[in-house]
């Protein structure tokens, strides 16, 4: 499972097995986010990987 957090504020933007890039992110949520209004890109978007109960 993928999760990937804004950086400034830690709000999930995204949440899910289909693994999104910061690029998408940013395009899915007009470059902002939702929350802070942080500008989104490459460099201000976090990503956690988590792999855990695979079925
Ligand atoms: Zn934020």
């Amino acid at each position: 499972m993928e999760i990937v957090l804004c950086s400034q504020c830690g709000h999930v933007l995204h949440k899910g097995d289909e693994l999104v890039t910061p690029k998408d992110i940013a395009k899915k949520y007009n470059g902002r986010c939702p929350k802070c209004l942080n500008p989104l890109n490459a460099k201000g978007t976090k990503i956690q990987i988590i792999s855990k109960g695979r079925r």
